[in-house]
C-alpha cells in the first residue's frame, strides 16, 4: 500500500491523534484489554498504531494494524473516561476507513460484509427482500429447528450463533404479558398528560433497517408511547439505514450515501426531532455532521440534522412520561447499550423511562455500561473475543436473578438473547419501551392488538 494513500484518512485526524496524552487512565474501561491484557488491544494501543499508520512508519496492511484495529468493539467506553478528551470514536472510523481502502486481500467474513453493504444495504429494495426472507426463517420455525437439532452447530458455531441472533429476535422471546383482552384499538382512553414541553408536540420516527426488518413490533410501541404522551410521531418513508455497519466497517463513501438520503427524507419539517429507538442508530445519525463535515452541499443541513436526534427516553424525559399499570412480577434489570450511553449521553433517560413503570421489580445490572460484544456484527467476525465479552454479561445477568432483560438497542438485544438462548437461561430480552407500552395497555391507555 503507497503512503500516499495510506495517510488520505488518519493524517487527516493528527490533531486528534495528538490529544492522547498516554496516561493510560482508559485500560481499565476497554473490554477488550480486560480479557486479553494485551496493550494493543486497549485504546492508547491502538492510537498508537493509529499514529504510527498516519505518520507513515506502519503500513495499513500490517497484521498488527489491522488484527487490532478489527478487535475493538468501538464501544467508546475509553472516550468517557479519557481526561484529555480523545475523540475515540471518530479515531477509530477513520482507522477502519485505511483498512477499507487497503488492497489486502482480507479473510472471508469481511469479503462477506463488504458484499453486503455494497450490493445489499445500500439498496432499500434487496434489504427488504433480505429481512423478509430472515423473517420466513426466524417465524417458520426453521432457524428453531436447526438450532434445536443440533446441525447448525455441527454446521459452524459461527452459524449457529447467526442462527441465535436471528431466533432472538423474535417476540418470542421478549416479554410475554398475559394479555386482559379488554382494549380494542391504539387510541387513547384516558386524557392525555398535558405535554409539558411544547416544543415536543411532534416529532419524526426513525425505524432503521433491522429495526423495522426484524423489530417492528418496537417500533410500534415507540409510536404509541410517544403518542400517549402528546407527542404525534411521522413516520418519513424515504428514509434508509443509518449507515452504522458502513461507518464501523470503514466503508465511510457508503455511510455518506445513506446519510445524504436520510437528511433529505428528514427535511420536510426541518425542526421536528428526530426519534430513534436504537442505541447504534441515533449515535450514527447524531454523527452525521461529522460525517459530511466536508461536504459543501451536505454540511450544513448534517449539523442541523444530528442535533434533532433523540433517544426514546430523552424526548419522553422532559414531557413527563405518564406512569401506569404495573406489567409483570418477574424480575427486571437493564443493561446500557454503549452508543446510547457514549454515544448519546443517555445514562439516565432510559433508567427513569423504566421507573415510569409502576410496580416494576428493578434489579441494577453489575457492569451495565460494559459492552456486550455485540458491537454491529463484531460477534460474527470476531466470535471469540465477542464470546469472552459476552459471558461475563451473562454472568452479570445470571448474578442479579433477573428473568427480564430490557436494553435499548437491537444489537443488544440480539446479542444477549443468543447468549442466553444458546446456554439455556430463563431470560426474556426487550427493548425499554415495550415494557412501558405494555404498563399503558394494561391501564386501559390502549390496544396493542
Ligand atoms: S485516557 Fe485518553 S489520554 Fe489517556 S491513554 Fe487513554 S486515550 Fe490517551
Ligand atoms: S472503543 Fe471500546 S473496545 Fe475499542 S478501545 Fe475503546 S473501550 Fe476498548
Amino acid at each position: 500500500m503507497a503512503i500516499s494513500q495510506l495517510t488520505s484518512t488518519l493524517s487527516k485526524e493528527e490533531d486528534k491523534l495528538l490529544a492522547c496524552i498516554h496516561c493510560g487512565l482508559c485500560l481499565e474501561a476497554c473490554p477488550t484489554y480486560v480479557i486479553t491484557g494485551d496493550e494493543n488491544d486497549g485504546p492508547r494501543g491502538r492510537l498508537y498504531l493509529m499514529r504510527a499508520v498516519g505518520e507513515g512508519r506502519l503500513s495499513n496492511t500490517s497484521t498488527a494494524f489491522e488484527q487490532h484495529i478489527d478487535r475493538c468493539l468501538g464501544c467508546r467506553a475509553c472516550e468517557q473516561v479519557c481526561p484529555a478528551g480523545v475523540e475515540y470514536g471518530q479515531l477509530l472510523e477513520a482507522a477502519r476507513a485505511e483498512l477499507f481502502s487497503s488492497a489486502k486481500q482480507r479473510g472471508f467474513s469481511y469479503r462477506a460484509l463488504r458484499f453486503a453493504l455494497k450490493h445489499i444495504w445500500l439498496h432499500p429494495a434487496r434489504l427488504k427482500f433480505a429481512f423478509a426472507l430472515a423473517r420466513f426463517m426466524r417465524d417458520s420455525g426453521v432457524a428453531g429447528l436447526l438450532l434445536k437439532s443440533g446441525m447448525a452447530r455441527r454446521l459452524s458455531r459461527r452459524f449457529e450463533f447467526g442462527l441465535a441472533l436471528l431466533q432472538s429476535s423474535s417476540s418470542k422471546g421478549g416479554p410475554r404479558f398475559k394479555a386482559n383482552g379488554k382494549h380494542a384499538n391504539e387510541t387513547p382512553r384516558v386524557p392525555v398528560q398535558p405535554n409539558r414541553n411544547p416544543a415536543a408536540t411532534s416529532a419524526m420516527l426513525f425505524t432503521g433497517c433491522v429495526g423495522e426488518g426484524l423489530f417492528s413490533r418496537v417500533n410500534k410501541a415507540t409510536a404509541r408511547v410517544l403518542k400517549v404522551n402528546g407527542i404525534q410521531p411521522s413516520v418519513p418513508d424515504t428514509q434508509v439505514c443509518c449507515g452504522a455497519l458502513h461507518a464501523h466497517a470503514g466503508d465511510l463513501a457508503g455511510a455518506r450515501d445513506l446519510a445524504r438520503q436520510n437528511i433529505k427524507a428528514f427535511s420536510n419539517i426541518e425542526n421536528l426531532p428526530i426519534v430513534t429507538n436504537a442505541g447504534g442508530c441515533g449515535a450514527m445519525l447524531a454523527s452525521y455532521g461529522h460525517l459530511l463535515s466536508s461536504d459543501e452541499t451536505f454540511a450544513a443541513d448534517a449539523r442541523r440534522f444530528s442535533e434533532r436526534i433523540r433517544d426514546v427516553s430523552q424526548i419522553l424525559k422532559p414531557v413527563g412520561i405518564k406512569a401506569e399499570a404495573g406489567v409483570t412480577t418477574e424480575r427486571v434489570t437493564y443493561d446500557a447499550s454503549c452508543h446510547l450511553l457514549y454515544g448519546q449521553h443517555a445514562g439516565e433517560a432510559p433508567l427513569e423511562m423504566l421507573a415510569a413503570v409502576a410496580e416494576l421489580n428493578f434489579v441494577r445490572l453489575e457492569g451495565s455500561e460494559r459492552c456486550c460484544g455485540g458491537a454491529g456484527i463484531y460477534n460474527l467476525l470476531e466470535p471469540d473475543l465477542s464470546r469472552r465479552v459476552l459471558d461475563e454479561k451473562l454472568a452479570n445477568i445470571k448474578a442479579s436473578g433477573a428473568n427480564i432483560l430490557a436494553t435499548g438497542n437491537p444489537g443488544c438485544q440480539m446479542q444477549i438473547g443468543a447468549g442466553a438462548l444458546l446456554a439455556g437461561m430463563n431470560l426474556k430480552v426487550c427493548h425499554s419501551v415495550e415494557l412501558l407500552d405494555e404498563s399503558y395497555a394494561r391501564a386501559g391507555m390502549y390496544s396493542k392488538d
